[in-house]
């Protein structure tokens, strides 16, 4: 009996499973990403494009765990100050909205660090085994690449089109005002929604629709989806798309993850549901209440032909969305002015609206 248990033992410390940590695919996923061999043409598109969008406070080699640019939609994103935003909050669409809005740190990598470093040396198979499971976890550079029907940053650039997408409505206090520049500027833009806001607010979702601009779902209360079981991450998705059908009469096909954040698993799931994850290569990064010169200086320096342009019609409290509101007349301006046109997200893309 003694005998089988030692025997037991070995076999576990030669098989990856056994007493792996948890945390080392992540440490392995950003050396696993530096020395990715097939790069193509196309993957080193999708990395310049997320390399372009600026990454608050973490480096861009941890593309899949950490927020794009649009983080910040959703790190200085809180929309009720008088509700503290919720990790557990399971979201369903008759509940009261307790949006988690709050900046993410880094868990996995202050975490990951101590873990491994306590860890004695491990048996090579073991190491390999590390090698092989991070290899699975693809960045979200390498899942543009791997999904490319899926997974949209940009429309053609054979096309002078770009396409302005505003986050984290509907609001009353911002929507409006952009909904207002829109149309004094004869623009159709693309909103991506969150359930719980246009629960909230179903008058401006109505207004959205009825002025001609196109909805997508950005979820139901702005979780960081890659942490959310398999059913959360779904409810997430459906109880929006609940909200909204019943709202405006069609389930929107686009989907804008949370501060651009999904994993392959999740992309999975939405294409073989026929949704489109449509994230952007234009960041305003107006979420930090920018003045308008700084939100158009910083559109018009990366803008391109087929641009999918990050801004916001939404946010907490303590975000002032002013400039984004006040720039978005010169924007169209200046852009008409050098030969573009502005286009809805599914004619760029030349997709459905609806599912
Ligand atoms: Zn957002």
């Amino acid at each position: 009996m003694t005998k089988r248990l030692w025997s037991f033992s070995i076999v576990c410390l030669l098989v990856t499973s056994c007493g792996a940590p948890l945390t080392k695919p992540y440490q392995d996923q950003s050396s696993a990403q530096h020395s990715t061999p097939n790069v193509t043409q196309t993957s080193m598109e999708a990395s310049r494009d997320f390399a372009e969008s600026p990454f608050p406070t973490e480096g861009s080699n941890h593309l899949s765990m950490l927020p794009p640019a649009s983080m910040p939609s959703s790190s200085a994103l809180p929309i009720a100050p008088t509700r503290a935003p919720s990790h557990t909050h399971a979201p369903s669409p008759t509940s009261t909205p307790s949006l988690n809005l709050k900046p993410k740190s880094n868990p996995k990598r202050s975490v990951a660090q101590p873990e491994a470093s306590k860890r004695p040396s491990l048996p090579v198979q073991k190491n390999q085994g590390q090698v092989r499971i991070s290899q699975k976890k693809l960045t979200l550079s390498q899942l543009v690449v791997k999904y490319p029907e899926t997974f949209k940053l940009r429309g053609s650039s054979q096309e002078k089109k770009v396409a302005l997408t505003f986050d984290d409505g509907p609001d009353t206090r911002f929507t409006p005002k952009v909904l207002d520049a829109l149309k004094a500027n004869q623009v159709k833009a693309t909103f991506f929604v969150l359930g719980a806001m246009a629960n909230t607010h179903p008058d401006v979702i109505k207004r959205i629709v009825n002025e001609g601009h196109v909805i997508g779902n950005h979820s139901y209360s702005h979780e960081n989806l890659p942490k959310l079981s398999v059913d959360k991450f779904q409810n997430q998705i459906e109880s929006t798309e609940t909200i909204l059908q019943n709202l405006i009469g069609y389930a929107p096909r686009l989907i804008r993850p949370p501060y651009g954040a999904i994993n392959e698993d999740q992309v999975k799931w939405i294409a073989n549901h026929h949704y489109l994850i449509v994230n952007w290569n234009v960041d305003s990064l107006d979420w930090k209440s920018l003045s308008s010169d700084q939100v158009l200086h910083n559109i018009l320096q990366q803008t391109k032909p087929g641009s999918i342009i990050l801004q916001h019609s939404g946010g907490a409290d303590s975000q002032d969305l002013s400039g984004t509101v006040q720039a978005i007349g010169p924007l169209i301006t200046k852009l008409k002015a050098a030969g573009y046109t502005f286009v809805t997200v599914p004619e760029l893309l030349h997709v459905t609206k609806s599912k």
